[in-house]
């Protein structure tokens, strides 16, 4: 939640940059994968507010990709 508040609930995946005031619709997403590393899974600077259909097609990516 405080980082959909820093990001002023505005996605910040490159090219799509929509504010959304429903934070039902919005996810703090993990830019790298923490892949359960702690340290990764809790540092401020590895999430990011990102819409929700820009979070869903880059899992789907992601996990065709076999990561
Ligand atoms: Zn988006």
């Amino acid at each position: 939640m405080a980082i959909l508040r820093r990001d002023l609930f505005t996605c910040q995946w490159r090219g799509c940059g929509r504010v959304e005031a429903d934070t039902s619709l919005l996810v703090a997403d993990h830019r790298e994968p923490h892949r359960g590393d702690e340290a990764l899974f809790w540092d401020e600077r590895n999430l990011w507010c990102l819409c929700k259909p820009c979070h869903d097609s880059r899992k789907q990516r992601e996990e065709r990709s076999g990561g």
